[in-house]
């Protein structure tokens, strides 16, 4: 039995059939950490859908009625680069859903997993890159409707720029983000994070851990925020077909692991969503997700969660 929650529901495939992003990964992370007894059933909890108030927090209402009549324009799903369906609208909800439940969880217990969503491409008037909806940003704006949170910080570790999160949060001072990713790819146009780190092509796990501990340091100790939503992504590995860095499975499980305990020995929770992963094997990108939990359950161990109380 896991110290914590994940949150998952067998609809959170994306319906893409034979495209690049996996999206069967998500039945398959769920279905191995079941297998491998990493999880027990006892373990999952399937969210409900986000509610069109959330996703108005963040999105426009022309966007978001868009998405849901399936009248977006051919430039629109071209950006999107993903093919419209209605159960792509579902999936994209439902990991919305996921998200919020998730950070939820992460505020009670210590750590709350998301097993999908991620979606840091989207901005709050288009999708672009795989990402329709923002669901990391509607949930921290779903828990600062709650008064819930104060502070958040997005650590974003995709091997692709977040851009929708730097746009979303661009002047909001209540939430920090931090992006390290490979300076030469997808998207063209960076919007600035709080703090981002443009790695070079190919570079290592020595490099990449050099770059990132000494942010997510001084940010947690600086600004102090009450929870950190982390963006785990697979995609800065060796072999990734839409990536450029040399990061091993080993080297990504150590990121995840040490980001983690900065946070928790802190006492700050930690929700975590999956982001992309196209390694040419999908088992490769199934196995560095299911490292991520098994590195929260590490860190979770070590560090017990006390709940603050906030009156
Ligand atoms: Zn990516």
């Amino acid at each position: 039995m896991l110290p914590f929650k994940i949150v998952y529901h067998e609809k959170y495939d994306l319906n893409l059939g034979e495209h690049v992003f996996p999206s069967q990964k998500f039945r398959l992370i769920a279905e191995a950490l079941l297998k491998e007894k990493i999880a027990s059933t006892a373990d999952f909890v399937q969210p409900p859908p986000a509610n069109d108030e959330d996703i108005l927090r963040v999105h426009t209402a022309d966007w978001t009625r868009k998405l849901k009549t399936g009248t977006l324009s051919h430039s629109e799903v071209m950006l999107l680069e993903v093919p419209y369906s209605r159960e792509l609208v579902d999936a994209v909800w439902l990991a919305t859903g996921g998200s919020i439940l998730a950070a939820q969880n992460a505020l009670r217990d210590g750590f709350g997993i998301n097993l999908g969503g991620g979606f840091h491409h989207a901005y709050a008037d288009h999708g672009e890159g795989f990402c329709a909806i923002h669901d990391v940003a509607v949930a921290i704006r779903r828990l600062e409707a709650e008064k819930a949170i104060e502070k958040a910080i997005v650590v974003d570790t995709d091997v692709h720029h977040g851009n929708g999160t730097a746009a979303i949060f661009q002047n909001d001072g209540r939430v920090f983000t931090i992006s390290i990713h490979q300076e030469n790819n997808y998207p063209a146009y960076k919007p600035p994070s709080t703090v981002d780190l443009h790695m070079m092509d190919r570079a290592d796990d020595h490099e990449y851990m050099a770059a990132l501990m000494p942010a997510v340091e001084s940010a947690l100790e600086e600004f102090q925020p009450d929870i950190l939503f982390y963006i785990g992504g697979a995609d800065p590995f060796c072999e990734d077909q839409l990536g450029g860095l040399s990061l091993t499975k080993h080297g990504l499980m150590e990121r995840d692991r040490r980001v983690f305990e900065e946070a928790r020995r802190r006492g700050i929770p930690v929700v975590t969503a999956l982001a992309g992963g196209y390694a040419r094997d999908v088992q490769d990108t199934v196995r560095i997700h299911i490292n991520t939990v098994i590195a929260a359950r590490e860190v979770a161990l070590q560090h017990p969660h006390v709940p603050l109380s906030r009156d």
